[in-house]
């Protein structure tokens, strides 16, 4: 198999966005390789295509920033529409300690720029989302530049772009090993139908990256969680720009895509399977009471079952990315663990890896507090189970 400068491990959205940022700045033959027989086998298809900057931490307010501005010039850069349409995101608090909490996080948001994210009462709250009761909300959070994109839209449009630029994609080519030089670092991929000899490698095998990273030697507190998403039959009863709606206390959320609402409640996946992606009867029962509960607007609106399903998150245990080379492996780097937020940073976590492959440090953002090593180093980021 011909030589490559760089191996991408996984043609989800983040691999792309990688293998298009390094052809980009230049380097030639990059190759990225999926498991999968096509585009679109990873989470990224399953994405329900939020995107916000109201997060409670200074570096994924900041990704997030640097991935707006990209979204922004996407059409420009790429040649393709991602979707982005600010329709905003409303965070709804039924108590102090979680308005306390959007606050705080808000603080956070205003020393990076985020000026437009704001404090809402009950009365805006209603007015921004008719579709909710407002019987104990408190308050909430909103921010108008936050909203939807299209995850397989800028998935197809790195990969395109990436090709016409040289980078070659193959497709049911599982990477199943890897080689490593006389000095112990990484010179090449094996796969079922053979081996390339590389210079470097990057994992953005998603869920299964903690799996990939293993193959090398290399532990990766990356682990795959069960989404299960809810839809249902199709309705106008939310409107199509109305903002992603999300209850702090228990991470219930929806937002109307393709003439249905989709809905979606946190759980803690299947322990004993955690690639399992089936969609459970009980959980589609417990939505559907929270549903007309807290949706007056959808009480006649049933649940479609053919219509629902589910996918993996790839959590670290910070809930952070982890971007950088492995501690014990300089040449092989990680893009890890974006904890159900790589569709929406997958623009600038594409930029900022091709920097740290080709120049040795990201240049764009400061991306120190990301290291894979901050685990071992105790340096773990902080950040409350909301946002
Ligand atoms: C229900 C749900 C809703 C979500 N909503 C959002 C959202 O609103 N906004 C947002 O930003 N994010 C969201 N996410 C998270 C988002 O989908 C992920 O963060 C993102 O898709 C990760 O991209 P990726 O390229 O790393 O992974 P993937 O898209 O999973 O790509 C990884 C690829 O690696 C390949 N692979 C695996 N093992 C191997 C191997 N051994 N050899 C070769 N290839 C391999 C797989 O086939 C796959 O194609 C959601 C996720 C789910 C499940």
């Amino acid at each position: 198999m011909r030589p490559a400068s760089t191996v991408v491990v996984g043609a989800g959205v983040i691999g792309a966005s990688v293998a298009w940022h390094l052809a980009s700045r230049g380097a030639r033959d990059v190759v990225v390789l999926d498991a999968a027989p096509g585009p679109g086998g990873g989470s990224t298809a399953a994405a329900t295509g939020g995107f916000r900057a109201q997060y409670a931490t200074a570096i994924n307010v900041r990704l997030s920033l640097m991935a707006r501005g990209k979204l922004l010039r996407f059409v420009d850069e790429i040649g393709a529409d991602p979707g982005y349409l600010p329709a905003g995101y409303l965070w709804i608090a039924t108590d102090a300690a979680e308005l306390h909490a959007l606050r705080t996080a808000r603080a956070v948001q205003h020393a990076e720029g985020l000026a437009e994210a704001v404090d809402v009462g009950p009365g805006e709250v209603a007015r921004l989302q008719p579709a909710v009761s407002t019987d104990g909300i408190v308050g909430g959070a909103y921010c108008p530049t936050d909203g939807f994109i299209k995850p397989r839209a800028i998935q197809d449009g790195y990969r395109e772009a990436a090709v016409r630029l040289g980078v070659r994609f193959a497709w049911d080519e599982r990477v199943v090993g890897f080689e490593r030089d006389a000095s112990g670092r990484v010179d090449g991929v094996r796969t079922a139908r053979g081996t390339i000899a590389c210079d470097a490698v990057v994992n953005a095998a998603g869920a299964w990256a903690g799996e990939v990273a293993a193959l090398a030697e290399v532990d990766l507190p990356v682990v795959p969680l069960r989404r299960q998403m809810a839809a249902t039959r199709p309705t106008r009863a939310v409107a199509s720009d109305a903002p992603m709606t999300l209850y702090c206390g228990d991470g219930f959320h929806f937002r109307e895509r393709d003439g249905r609402v989709i809905l979606s409640w946190p759980t803690p996946g299947n322990a004993a399977d955690p690639f399992d992606t089936r969609v459970e009867p009980p959980w589609l029962e417990a939505v559907a009471e929270k549903k007309d509960a807290r949706i007056p607007a959808l009480r006649d609106v049933p649940l479609d079952s053919s219509a629902c399903w589910a996918g993996l998150y790839e959590m670290s245990p910070d809930r952070h990315v982890l971007l950088g080379p492995a501690p014990s492996l300089p040449n092989f780097y990680l893009v890890n663990g974006s904890s159900g937020h790589g569709v929406m940073h997958a623009p600038a976590l594409g930029q900022l890896a091709a920097e740290i492959v080709l120049d040795g440090t990201a240049t764009s953002l400061d991306v120190a507090v990301l290291a894979p090593n901050r685990f071992a180093l105790g340096r773990a980021i902080a950040a409350p189970e909301v946002l």
